[in-house]
C-alpha cells in the first residue's frame, strides 16, 4: 500500500483540522469518503479534500476506498463507530475520549482483544509532544533515579459558559491522566480531587480551580493544578521530582522582549497552537504504522483506564474522598504496546 486511503467519521472542529493536515501537510494518506450528522460541516469537510460524503459511519468504515478509519465525532458516538472498524478489521484512530463510558470503552477492549489484532489508537497527542517525550527519555534512561512526585498545572484563559465542575476532568484533566502513567511508567491506585476556593471569574456551575492528587502502585504522589479561568493564558506545567534531581518540562520557545524597563515572554494562549506540532507528529505517525499493517500509540486498555480514572475523580468531586481505582488486570494483549 503505498497510499493510506482514509474514511473520517465526524467533520466538526478537530475532524476538519485533521482532514487539512492530511490533505496539505502530512505525507502518505488521502481522505476519501466524510461522514457527519451535521451535513453543512461535511460538506465544508469534503470540499477540502476531494472526498465523497457517505450517509453515515457505517458506510464511510465499510467503503472498499477506506483503509483505516479516523472518529472524530460527538464523544457519545465514539464507540460505535470503533466497534465497526474492529468488526472490519480496519486500523481506527479515535479521537479522546474513546467512549464516554468505562462500560463502552470495556466493551472496545473486549471486541479488540477477541479479534486478536491491534487495531485502535486513542487520540491523546500529548505523548508524541517534544517536551514530555523529552522528560521521558531523560527517566527511561534512569539518570534521574526513581520518580518520587510530579507536580502538574493545566491552565486556560477562560472556557465556555456550558463548561462545567466535571468537566475539569472529563475534558480537561483527561490530557494529564493518559501522558502522566505513560510518563512514569506506573499505573493509577486512587484518586481524590480537593476543592477550595473559586475564582471570581467562575460561575455557579463550575468550581475552580481544582486540585487533584492521583496515587500510583509504584508509591508516587501526583498532584495536578486545573485552573480553566487563569485569565493569562494556556498553560501547561509538568515537573518530575525524582532521586537524584528534578526534571521541568521545557516551555515553549518565544522571543524574550526588552521593553518599557520589564523583559518578557509571550505565553500561548490556545491549545490548538500549543499542541499543534504533537498534533501532526501522532497523525502521521498513525498514517505510517497503518501502511506497514502496525498500530502504535494510547490503546484502547489506555482509553479505558482513563475513563474510570476519571469516573473516581468525578465521584471524588462530590466527597472529596479519595476513591480507589479499580480497572482490573491490563490484559495480556496489551502489553506488546506499553
Ligand atoms: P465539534 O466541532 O462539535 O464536532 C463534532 C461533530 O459531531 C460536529 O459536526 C457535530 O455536529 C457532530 N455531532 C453533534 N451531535 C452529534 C450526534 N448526536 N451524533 C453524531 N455526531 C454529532 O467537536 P470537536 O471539537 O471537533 O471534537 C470532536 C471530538 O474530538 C470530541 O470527542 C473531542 O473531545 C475531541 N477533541 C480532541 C482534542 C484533543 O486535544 N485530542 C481536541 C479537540 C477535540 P454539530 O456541529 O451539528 O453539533
Amino acid at each position: 500500500m503505498n497510499v493510506l486511503k482514509v474514511g473520517v467519521v465526524g467533520t466538526g472542529a478537530i475532524g476538519r483540522e485533521h482532514i487539512e493536515r492530511i490533505t496539505n501537510k502530512l505525507i502518505g494518506a488521502k481522505v476519501t469518503a466524510v461522514t457527519d450528522i451535521n451535513e453543512a460541516n461535511a460538506a465544508k469537510a469534503a470540499a477540502i479534500c476531494g472526498a465523497r460524503v457517505e450517509k453515515d459511519s457505517a458506510a464511510v468504515v465499510n467503503a472498499a476506498d477506506v483503509d483505516a478509519v479516523l472518529v472524530c465525532s460527538w464523544g457519545p458516538a465514539h464507540a460505535a463507530s470503533v466497534l465497526q472498524a474492529i468488526a472490519a478489521g480496519k486500523p481506527v484512530f479515535c479521537e479522546k475520549p474513546l467512549a464516554t463510558t468505562a462500560d463502552d470503552c470495556k466493551k472496545i477492549v473486549d471486541a479488540e482483544v477477541a479479534g486478536g489484532k491491534h487495531l485502535v489508537q486513542v487520540g491523546f497527542m500529548r505523548r508524541y509532544d517534544k517536551g514530555y517525550l523529552q522528560m521521558k527519555k531523560i527517566i527511561d534512561s534512569g539518570e534521574m533515579g526513581a520518580p518520587l512526585l510530579v507536580h502538574c498545572a493545566h491552565r486556560n484563559a477562560s472556557v465556555d459558559k456550558s463548561y462545567d465542575t466535571p468537566m475539569a476532568v472529563n475534558d480537561t484533566a483527561v490530557h494529564e491522566i493518559d501522558v502522566l502513567h505513560w510518563l512514569i511508567n506506573d499505573e493509577y491506585v486512587s484518586a481524590q480531587v480537593i476543592i477550595g476556593k473559586s475564582t471570581k471569574h467562575t460561575h455557579s456551575k463550575l468550581k475552580d480551580p481544582q486540585f487533584i492528587i492521583l496515587r500510583t502502585k509504584g508509591g508516587i504522589t501526583i498532584d495536578i493544578e486545573i485552573f480553566v479561568n487563569c485569565k493569562f493564558g494556556y498553560d501547561i506545567q509538568c515537573e518530575v521530582c525524582c532521586e537524584e534531581g528534578v526534571i521541568r518540562m521545557p516551555e515553549p520557545s518565544f522571543p524574550t522582549l526588552r521593553k518599557d524597563k520589564y523583559r518578557s515572554v509571550y505565553i500561548e494562549q490556545d491549545w490548538r497552537w500549543r499542541f499543534a506540532d504533537a498534533y501532526d507528529v501522532e497523525v502521521q505517525d498513525w498514517i505510517n504504522s497503518a501502511i506497514k499493517g502496525e498500530v502504535k500509540g494510547p490503546t484502547a486498555w489506555d482509553g479505558y483506564m482513563v475513563a474510570v480514572t476519571s469516573d473516581a475523580l468525578v465521584q471524588s468531586q462530590q466527597t472529596g474522598q479519595t476513591v480507589p481505582i479499580a480497572a482490573g488486570e491490563r490484559p495480556e494483549f496489551y502489553n506488546t504496546r506499553l
